[in-house]
């Protein structure tokens, strides 16, 4: 399996709690390098496109809410087979489904307020970096 790059979101029940560092630290320790980062507020108009796949579901305006109720930290993991692996990391989405050592399992509150997003897939992944990061804000 090649390097690949994904995307990543420190979401706010996680930055509000000063967990930043010990998810980067998870991150590191699956053997993904964080390669960019920066702290957001997201406004309501770009956590309602960035979520756009669930706009029918239930919990989107909850979803949307929650994801601009504090700041967020975006980054981007590169690493061998990075989606897979930041998936296996970040655990289920639901943590009282995620396996011991997830960060979900960890960390996570509820299936809302679930700590961490990742990309699911290579064309997610190159469409959620494109939406938050410049190119030169990428480093080759
Ligand atoms: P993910 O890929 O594991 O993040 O899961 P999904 O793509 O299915 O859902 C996206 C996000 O929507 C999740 O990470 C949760 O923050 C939120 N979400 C999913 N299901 C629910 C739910 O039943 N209730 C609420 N409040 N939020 C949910």
């Amino acid at each position: 399996m090649a390097i690949q790059r994904t995307f990543s979101i420190i979401k706010p029940d996680a930055t509000k709690r000063n967990l930043t560092g010990a998810i980067a630290a998870k991150f590191e320790a699956a053997g993904l390098r964080i390669v960019a980062s920066k702290r957001i507020q997201m406004t309501l108009a770009q956590a309602e496109t960035f979520y756009g796949v669930h706009s029918e579901r239930p919990f989107f305006g909850e979803l949307c809410e929650f994801m601009i109720s504090e700041p967020i930290v975006v980054q981007v993991l590169e690493g061998e087979d990075a989606i897979a692996k930041n998936r296996e990391v970040m655990g289920a989405t639901n943590p009282a489904d995620a396996a011991d050592g997830t960060i979900r399992k960890e960390f996570a509150l509820s299936i809302g307020e679930n700590s961490v997003h990742g990309s699911d897939a290579p064309e997610t992944a190159a469409e959620e970096i494109a939406f938050f990061f410049s190119g030169l804000e990428l480093v080759g």
